[in-house]
């Protein structure tokens, strides 16, 4: 089934991000949380791709492992990060071959320890020149990243919005979002893709966040606002059960929103857990198209 397809629809196509685990108990565990996201029937798996290549034999593991277990299709995650041409083409090779059907084509962030990404030598610069190598030479569906609250280093919102238009002219089949916390910022990015005549379905990333320390953490991390009536709600309490709770509700009430205005889709960070978005996707129309 291609990539756009999941889109074509009315349904909302749900879809869930992993990592790959480090340990055989953290790859047990999900393995477990994989099988219980299965019941609301997502349209596909992805799983990311390690900065300088540091998981890149991983991230096709998990996806074998996954495939196996649901039968869904999946995405890897791909950067450019410290790879040549030639590095980039090999693991698109064996993702071929080990029957991955998307891949999440990015950039990738600067190498720890630095502060601008640089190319290596016959490698490649930006996310759009990965899209048009997959577009030429594989028949993968292609997603790409797009940040409602502008991507970091960009100088200012048009200037992201013509880079992400690239990618999309490159070839894209769809826009998957950095997560937000407010779905304001999701509605004015989406009119400002329409805006440059960007066409392609942009899938709203959401984090359930379980805990204040970590939401901050990733928070800052992508550049990302908490909205202050949700962090107020978070630091009024020290017990994990009452955080895990104000964070499910606060992505409920997001995907409810969102569903609401009829978004394509919805891809969850689950960071390998599922106990966060089972609860908040408990009884939604996940599934059935209408
Ligand atoms: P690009 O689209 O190349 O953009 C990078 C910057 O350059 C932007 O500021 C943009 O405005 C500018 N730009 C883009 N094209 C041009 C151009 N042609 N000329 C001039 N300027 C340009 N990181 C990982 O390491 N592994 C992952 O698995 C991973 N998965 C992700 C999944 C999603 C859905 C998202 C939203 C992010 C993910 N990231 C991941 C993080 C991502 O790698 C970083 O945000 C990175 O800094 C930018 O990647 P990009 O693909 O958006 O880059």
């Amino acid at each position: 089934m291609s990539l756009a397809s999941h889109f074509a629809t009315s349904r909302c196509a749900i879809s869930f991000e992993l990592f790959p685990p480090k340990t055989e108990v953290g790859l047990k565990a999900l393995c477990d949380n994989v099988t219980r996201l299965k019941q609301f029937q997502p349209a596909f798996f992805t799983c990311t791709y390690g900065a300088g290549g540091s998981t890149q034999g991983a991230t096709l593991d998990v996806l074998q492992k996954v495939r196996e277990l649901t039968g869904l299709p999946v995405a890897s995650h791909l950067t450019c990060v410290n790879s040549t041409v030639g590095e980039l083409e090999a693991y698109l090779n064996q993702a071929k071959e080990r029957g991955t059907d998307y891949i999440v084509a990015l950039r990738g962030d600067p190498p720890q320890g630095t502060t601008e990404f640089q190319a290596v030598e016959g490698g490649l610069r930006y996310a759009n020149e990965l899209v048009e190598l997959i577009r030429k030479q594989f028949d993968f569906g292609i997603a790409v990243a797009g940040y409602p609250e502008v991507h970091q280093e960009a100088p200012d919102a048009q200037t992201d919005l013509d880079n992400l238009k690239r990618k999309v002219d490159s070839g894209a089949d769809i826009i998957i979002t950095q997560l937000f916390y407010d779905n304001a910022d999701y509605y004015r990015f989406r009119d400002n893709c329409e805006s440059v005549g960007i066409t392609i379905p942009i899938v709203p990333g959401l984090l359930p966040v379980t805990n204040f320390k970590q939401a901050t953490r990733i928070a800052s991390m992508c550049k990302a606002a908490i909205p202050s009536e949700l962090a107020s709600a978070m630091t009024a309490t020290d017990d994990p059960a009452d955080q895990f709770q104000i964070g499910v509700e606060h992505a409920r009430a997001q995907t409810l929103d969102l569903m609401a205005q009829q978004v394509p889709g919805i891809h969850y960070y689950v960071l390998n857990k599922s106990d966060a978005a089972a609860a908040l996707l408990d009884g939604m129309q996940t599934a059935q198209p209408a």
